[in-house]
């Protein structure tokens, strides 16, 4: 009888070590279950919480890693979507072409514009001074003006008329921005159905006799720094305008874009919430990567505002 019990003794004290291992692997095994689950937690939400740096800057898709916390492009195109201002570049933005280099060529003036052209760029030249050294080279006359707007075909980037029309249908107004000269931009804001006061660029003056008096030193466009001055004037005309129904009484800053090719472009983002960068001309290093979105077609912006 003593033999019977102690066996059962055995079997008994051999079940529960049995179950007491089983046990603590169970444990072990939910314990690195949880850490695995962690760290695929972690790993997702780094992949989703941004864009790579790459795809930031360079125009890529973001889809793949889209999240609740948006990249710099589908930032963009959401601005696109809803500005109440769209602010264009426009030589070799809007236009296919460096406006004040056809000028000179027409005034036959050509190789001494590029070449000061080329000298304020290599050698840090003010805007200013730039712009006042090519035209007391060019001296253009009310005559030559005239001249050249009659002789001249204005030759528009690819799709910006269609860009242009779908903002204003949405309500947005558009400007062009440039430190070119106004009487080259009226006949293209005529074209685009711009207002011509929706124009900030450069005026020349004239002497009774029609020839070249100099320049208005007063536009911001005139001097280095002046897209973002330029850009500020117009959110500050727009949110003190009696016409302004954007945003009206939610206390919301106005919703702005800047859209060029150049570096001058992209230093008016700020005060512009938002810089797209245009490369179907010219494409620049330094306004690829510093651009919230950069596109080398109008019609990834059409599709924007249609979709
Ligand atoms: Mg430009």
């Amino acid at each position: 009888m003593a033999v019977r019990r102690r066996a059962l003794l055995r079997i008994v004290v051999f079940i529960l070590i049995l179950a007491s291992a089983s046990l603590a692997r169970s444990r072990r095994l939910l314990s690195a279950a949880s850490t695995t689950a962690r760290h695929m937690s972690a790993a997702l939400a780094t992949a989703t919480s941004s864009c790579p740096p790459d795809e930031q800057s360079a125009g890529a898709l973001c889809a793949s890693h889209r999240s609740a916390a948006p990249c710099r492009i589908d930032s963009a195109k959401s601005a696109l979507r809803d500005a109440d201002i769209v602010c264009f570049d426009v030589d070799s933005t809007v236009l296919t072409y460096e406006a004040i280099d056809e000028f000179a060529t027409y005034l036959d003036k050509s190789e001494g514009v590029a070449a000061l052209t080329r000298e304020a760029m290599e050698g840090g030249m003010k805007y200013e001074d730039a712009l006042e050294r090519r035209l007391q080279l060019m001296q253009p006359t009310r005559a030559d003006v005239e001249g050249f707007i009659n002789t001249h075909d204005i030759k528009l980037s690819s799709g910006i008329e269609q860009v242009v029309s779908l903002l204003q249908r949405r309500g947005t107004a558009v400007y062009l921005v440039s430190g070119g000269f106004r009487f080259l931009l009226e006949p293209l804001a005529d074209a685009l159905k711009i207002p011509r006061t929706n124009i900030y660029a450069n005026e020349l003056y004239f002497d009774t006799h029609g020839n070249y008096a100099g320049f208005d030193r007063s536009a911001p466009t005139s001097r280095d720094g002046g897209k973002a001055e330029a850009v500020a004037a117009i959110i500050q005309g727009n949110n003190t305008s009696a016409h302004n129904t954007a945003n009206k009484g939610s206390g919301k800053g106005l919703n702005v874009v800047m859209v060029g090719d150049g570096a001058t472009d992209l230093q008016a983002r700020p005060p512009a919430s938002v810089f797209i960068g245009y490369g179907g001309v010219s494409v620049r290093k330094a306004v690829k990567e510093g651009a919230d979105w950069f596109v080398t077609d109008f019609t990834e912006l059409i599709d924007v505002l249609r979709g």
